[in-house]
Parts: structure tokens; sequence; C-alpha cells
């Protein structure tokens, strides 16, 4: 079968699907949380003492006594029976930045031949994966692989539903034997921790001294393509690299803005609505669903929850979009950039700071102490990232998500923060107050007293910051769409710590010198305006006057993973993180490798897999073409018509050009030896990426030519708008 009629094919059996619509009856609101042991679930079966225990660790951060372990594993595991699970799975989150598991039985075989189902406290407290296989960056040599998961009481377990069985799934962490983190959890129970403790400190300046936590949450707005699984089972491109890496921009892309918020199709709106039930099952507060710029584009955006707990949601929405997408015959493209030239898919991630006593610190107040109060956090969050602007680039960084930043798409690779008129304003004020250095203006230029009412919600919303404050909110843009947000609100938790723990201190000081409150938050304020103000940008973030502006403001402009990951062991970063105890010099050390190598392995995979398409599929359907109009032109010749062949020779040209780039790619690859992983990586970036790219050129180039009932892989129309 030639490839062009497996194409042909593919359409037909697109435009042909039917599928019976799952049909619910059951209402959405019985759903929620049914296969989560929740703290409702863990209320109902623990003694009393239990669940307060469980209860006060989960809330409020209190150290769990390990006691309590046996417990819930005894409640959790009837539990799961009851729900019909057979076994029992320790997930945890590798650097991968994907999610593991390892499925255990409950039952144990006893000497006389009889089973038990067997699930203990120490089963739940600790699990030893085989897990050698695993990215550890040099953590652990394979004399010592052993790695282990730890149970994370804050994340509730739940059961994941096959047809043929269910399976208990507890979340965990997964550090080495010598307690290393080998996994993308672990730093984030310690920076939320970190910032907690900072965020505690600061909030007992403004007099609150019944406060026991201060929790990051996070709410990820995913945005995804759907495609066709007979479109994507014929482009070995996407189906080894999760992105097209051939085809020809469409005549109709996104030009008319007319997919945006447009009528969902059917079949896709038919997989949301499932999507929803199962996340609804899970416990996931899946909220708005979308379509986005692109065709063939959409967003799900679930309720913010805390960070740690959204990390995990959002790990389990990533699985179960997949594999929803499948039952209704489509593929699920997580990629930040499947197809080129068209919109690409982040994962933006909003984040606050609060609890239940304060609710959200970053919301506005009404009166002026509690702006005064909001202020002072806003202003960590701009020391933050102006310290830290490298490091925020960096835990965004890998080879898809260069797609998008700073490439092709904005949002810039430039961390900048947005502040909107308003807040921009009242910052502006607050240094201005401190021009005058006089205690009484001082205090009224504060700008908290004749502050007016912050609107929760500002109208201007700039969608080109990769920072932006909306109204309530920070929302990082920068995450790309296949990726873990523990990165960024790692990133995001440590930093904050820093900047609470230094305006804490600052503010401690002049309150001793007998400063009032308000005077001593307007000194502290007007200094991180002065100093870091630079990272403040409220205009267009996608111009090229930009790029040389904060160039001149001294902002980083870190293009690419290879320039940006190294960040990671910059002394700054490193002492920051040892500080607050996150992660260690020799942790970061190993996530910074482990990003090349998948980097460097990316691009090589991406590489071969250009050559390998471009040899065996889009080569052969030139020369088909480029046969059958040579035999045109024969016929024509031995009929006597005299007529010129320029179709031919600019194919047999284009024929030539792709063949040479393919060539030089292969000897790029050829070539592909480092010292080690950023010796790779940077070899990828300056030789394999440019070849890929001429090749592909090349390629798309015969695309629009070539007669279109000879070309093997679906166009991007096709893919993109045939749903
Ligand atoms: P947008 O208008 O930016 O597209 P969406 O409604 O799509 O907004 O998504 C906004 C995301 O921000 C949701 O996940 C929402 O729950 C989350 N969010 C709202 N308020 C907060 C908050 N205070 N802290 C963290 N996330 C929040
Ligand atoms: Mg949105």
């Amino acid at each position: 079968m030639s490839g062009s009629s497996s194409r042909r094919q593919a359409i037909k059996a697109v435009m042909s699907y039917e599928k019976e619509p799952a049909g619910f009856t059951e209402p959405m609101g019985d759903t929620f949380g049914r296969n989560v042991f929740g703290l409702s679930e863990m209320r109902k079966r623990l003694p009393k003492h239990v669940f307060k225990a469980v209860a006060a660790t989960i809330d409020s951060g209190a150290s769990m006594d390990p006691q309590i372990a046996d417990y819930v594993a005894v409640a959790m595991k009837d539990w799961a029976v009851e729900k019909g699970a057979t076994h029992y799975a320790h997930v945890f989150y590798p650097l991968t930045g994907f999610t593991a598991e390892k499925h255990d039985s409950f039952l144990e075989p006893e000497n006389d031949g009889s089973s038990l189902a067997e699930f203990a406290g120490k089963t739940l407290l600790q699990g030893e994966p085989d897990a050698s296989s695993f990215p550890n960056g040099g953590l652990r040599v394979t004399f010592e692989a052993r790695g282990y998961t730890g149970w994370d009481v804050t994340s509730p377990a739940y059961i994941l539903e096959n047809p043929n069985g269910n399976t208990l799934c507890i979340p965990t962490i997964f550090i080495s034997w010598t307690g290393e983190a080998l996994d993308k959890k672990t730093p984030l129970l310690r920076s939320q921790q970190a910032m907690s403790k900072q965020a505690m400190r600061l909030l007992e300046l403004f007099g609150h001294d019944d406060v026991d936590t201060v929790v990051s949450y996070a709410g990820a707005e995913q945005e995804y393509f759907l495609v066709d699984e007979h479109f994507y089972y014929a482009r070995p491109d996407l189906m080894t690299c999760n992105r097209t890496l051939f085809g020809a921009p469409p005549s109709k892309g996104q030009e008319f803005d007319d997919h945006y918020f447009g009528a969902i199709p059917d079949r896709v709106l038919a997989f949301m609505i499932e999507l929803d039930r199962e996340l609804f099952k899970l416990g996931i507060p899946s909220k708005t669903r979308h379509n986005e710029v692109a065709p063939g584009q959409f967003e799900i955006a679930p309720v913010f929850e805390r960070s740690v707990l959204a990390h995990d949601h959002q790990q389990l929405m990533m699985t179960t979009m997949k594999k929803v997408a499948e039952k209704y015959g489509m593929k699920c493209l997580l990629h930040e950039k499947p197809f080129a030239g068209v919109n690409g898919s982040g994962k933006h991630v909003n984040f606050s700071l609060g609890n239940a006593n304060q609710g959200n610190l970053l919301n506005p107040g009404d009166t002026p102490h509690k702006n005064m109060q909001f202020l002072t956090f806003c202003g960590a969050i701009i020391r933050s990232v102006h310290k830290y602007g490298g490091l925020l680039r960096a835990a965004v960084a890998s080879a898809s998500n260069d797609h998008r930043l700073g490439a092709n798409e904005a949002p810039p690779a430039i961390i900048s923060i947005f502040l909107g008129d308003q807040l921009m304003d009242v910052f502006d004020q607050i240094a201005k107050g401190g021009a005058t250095d006089s205690k009484s203006a001082g205090v009224i230029e504060l700008g908290v007293d004749t502050l007016p009412p912050l609107k929760a919600d500002p109208g201007d919303r700039n969608r080109t910051s990769p920072f932006a404050f909306t109204g309530n909110r920070f929302e990082y843009r920068a995450p790309g769409s296949n990726q873990s947000i523990s990165d960024p609100m790692v990133a995001i938790n440590t930093i904050l710590a820093d900047s609470l723990d230094f305006i804490s201190t600052e503010l401690e000081g002049l309150l001793a010198e007998g400063a009032t409150l308000a005077e001593a938050v307007q000194k502290v304020l007007q200094g991180i305006v002065t100093t870091h103000g630079n990272v403040i940008f409220n205009g267009d973030g996608y111009s090229d006057a930009w790029q040389e502006e904060a160039a001149s403001r001294g902002l980083k402009n870190l293009r690419t993973t290879v320039d940006a990951v190294v960040e990671y062991t910059s002394p700054e970063v490193v002492e920051v993180f040892e500080r607050y105890g996150v992660l260690s010099a020799r942790e970061l050390k190993a996530r910074e490798d482990v990003i090349f190598e998948y980097y460097a392995l990316t691009l090589l995979v991406e590489a071969k897999e250009t050559v390998e398409v471009a040899t065996t599929m889009l080569l052969p359907a030139a020369i088909r073409f480029q046969g059958e109009l040579a035999a045109t032109a024969a016929s024509l010749k031995a009929a006597g018509v005299h007529t010129k062949t320029p179709l031919l020779t600019e194919v047999s040209e284009k024929i030539i050009e792709l063949d040479d780039a393919i060539k030089a790619l292969t000897a790029a690859i050829d070539k592909m030896h480092g010292k080690n992983e950023y010796e790779e990586s940077r070899y990828a970036l300056e030789k394999l990426i440019p070849k890929m790219t001429a090749v592909r050129e090349k390629a798309d180039a015969l695309e629009p030519i070539v007669a279109d009932d000879l070309w093997p892989l679906p166009t991007y129309i096709e893919m993109l708008n045939i749903l």
C-alpha cells in the first residue's frame, strides 16, 4: 500500500467516524470525588484522634506520626477493596516530568496455599520500586540503584478504574537511599514549607498571630490539540516526536480568529463531557472548557487548589485527557508546538498565597491596612521575579517549549512582570514617596491611605507578559502545555521564601528602630521598587522594541533551553535553594543534567525521524511525481508536441536540494558525540536544529507542487480541521 493511499484511507475513515456517545444519566454532582479517599471518607472510617491528626497534617502542615499510618492503611485498603481494587500502586513523579506507578497485588500467598489481603502501615508509608532506569542525573550509581517512594499524606489516594479491575493509587515522593530527591514532588513539598514559614513571619508583623500555615495555590490552564487517530497513525513524526516535523503552512490557518471560543464540535464536546466526568470522579475540579485560538486547539482549566495537590491533579489530568481522547478515536497532543506556524500550547499557571484565616493574600484589600499587606506581598513577588528571572526561565525550559518561548511566538523568553495601570500607579507613588524622604509625607504617599479600592479584576489583561497580575493572582504564562507545574511552583515558592524573609527582616529592623508599620513598609517597598522596578513592564512583550529595552534594563533574554538551564546551578540560585532546604547543589546539578540529557535526546530523535520520514516517504513521493512528469514529457515529445517542462525542472531541482539537506543532517547526526550532556545539547542546538529546519524547508517546498494524490502525509489543513 502506498503512503498516499494510506493518507486517503485515513481521511475516509475520519469522515465516516461514528461513535455512540456514552449518554451519562448520573448527575454530575454525585460523581465528584467518588474515587477519592479524601477527608470525608477518612472522617467516616478513621478513629477520631487519627482523623484529627491526618487532617492537621493536610490542612496546616503539622508533622505526621508514622503510627497513624497503620490505621489509615487498614481503612484505605477496605475502602479500595469495596471499590473493586485488587492492586495498589505507589504513584510518583520522576524527573521525566511524567507519572510513574508500580502496581502490587493486595494478595500475598500464605504457606497453606490460601491468600490474604495484605496492606499494612509500612506498605503505605514506603515502597521500593526498582527504579534504576529513572533519570537521576548521577545521584544514584547503578550498584546502589535503590530508590524509595514515601507516602504523601497531603495528596489523597484514589482509585484508577479499568474495565478489568481497579487499582488503589497512592501519591508518593521518590527519593534515593541517601534521601536525595529523585522526583518533582519532594522539592515542591519542601518549597511550600519554606515559603509558608517566611510568609507567616510577615503576617505576624501585620498583627496576625493566629496563622499556622500559608499555602501557595495554583490553577493551571491547560491548552491542547486533538487530532483524529487515523491522521496520527499516518504521521510517523507525530507518533515518534509528538509534533509534526513536516507540513507546509495551510492557506487558511488561524488568520480569521474564527475558532477561539467558537462552537465546540460535537465529538470534541462529547470527549470534554466524559473527561470532566472522569476528572470529577478523581476529585479534580475541572471548571472551564473552550476552543482555543488555533483550529483543533482547546483548553481546560480546573479550579485552583493547594499547589501540591494541583500538581498531582495536573499530572493525573494529562493522563486522563489522553485516555479519554482515545475512547473517541482522537489523540490528545500536549506538545507545546505540534504544528509549526500554528499557535502553540501553554499551561498558564495562576498562583496566589493564602490560607483559611486570611483568605487570598494577593487580593487587594478595601482598607488601607489590608492594602498595605497586599502591596507587601506584591513587593515580594516583584523582587523575586527580578532577582531570579533566570531561574523562572530555566524552570520552563525544554526542547519543546523553546518553540514557544522567544522563538516563534510569545510569551517572550524575557521574564518581566505586568502589574496593570492601577497597581503600577500605586507602586509609582511608593517610589516617589521615598524621594521626599519625609516621614509624614512618607505615610501619605505610601499610597495606601489614599488608595482607591482596587478592582479585583482589572479589565486590561496583558496577554503578552510572561508574568502578569490578573486582579487577585499572578499568572505565569511561560510554562509549556506538556510540563509538570512542579518546577514553576518550586521556583516561585523558593524565591518568595527569599523575598518574604528579606522583607520581614527589613521590617523587623525598622520597627525596632521605632518606625511605624506604615513607615517601615513604605521604606522597604520603596527600596524594592527602586532596585527591582526594572522588571515591571506593562507594554507589548511581543514587540522587537521590548527586546532592546529589556537588554538596556539588564533583563536576561535566555532564548534557548541550553542558555537557560545553567541558571539552575548559578551561585545565587544554589545559595537560595540550599538556604531554604529545597534542593542541594548536588540535587540541582542532577536536575540540570537530566534536562540537558532529555534535550539532547529529544533533538536527536527528532533529527533521526526527520531523516527517516524525508527519505522513506517524502523523497519517494517527489520522485514518483518526477517520474510521472518525465513520462508525460517523453510521450509528448514522442507525439511531436514540443513544450517546455518547467514543473519537471522545478521538482527535479527541489528533489536534489532535499536530498542534499538530508545528507547534511545525516552527517551531523553521525558526529553527535559530546563529552557530556551540556555539550551534546549545545551541539544539538547549533548543529542539528538548523539542518533539521533545512530538510523541513526543502520538503515543505515540495508539498504544494507534488500531486496531492501522491503526497503521503496528512496535511495541516486535514489534521487541524477534520474532527
Ligand atoms: P483566563 O481568563 O485567564 O483564561 P481561566 O478561567 O481560564 O482564566 O483560568 C483561570 C485559572 O486561574 C483557573 O484555574 C482558576 O481556578 C485560577 N485561579 C483563579 N483564582 C485564583 C487564585 N486566587 N489563585 C490561584 N489560581 C486562581
Ligand atoms: Mg483561559
